[in-house]
């Protein structure tokens, strides 16, 4: 893969970066050429994937959903724990 230093477009990390096509060539029927192109970390590469930007939306939307539900359940079962004494075994690890 192509790497190039620089920020990366989606989180501005420094780093290497690689070579993200903004709509993945696997969706598309022709190729787009440069206007296609821009430079990402590969982290971000990597949780973009193949999807296409209504996918990415979508994927967004479900973990907002999720990581708002595990908000939830954490703050209970911290709740929880503070009233019954209860002590997690893993803290500090
Ligand atoms: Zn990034």
């Amino acid at each position: 893969m192509t790497k190039r230093r620089g920020r990366c477009v989606y989180c501005g990390a420094n780093g290497d970066l690689t070579k993200d096509h903004i709509i993945p060539r696997s969706v598309l029927p022709t190729p787009l050429g440069p206007r296609n192109v821009a430079h990402s970390c590969g982290s971000c590469n990597a949780l973009k994937a193949d999807l296409s930007p209504g996918q990415m939306r979508l994927l967004a939307n479900d973990m907002r959903s999720v990581a708002g539900r595990l908000n939830r359940i954490a703050r209970g079962v911290d709740r929880l724990c503070r009233e019954r004494g209860l002590q997690d075994p893993l803290q500090g690890r």
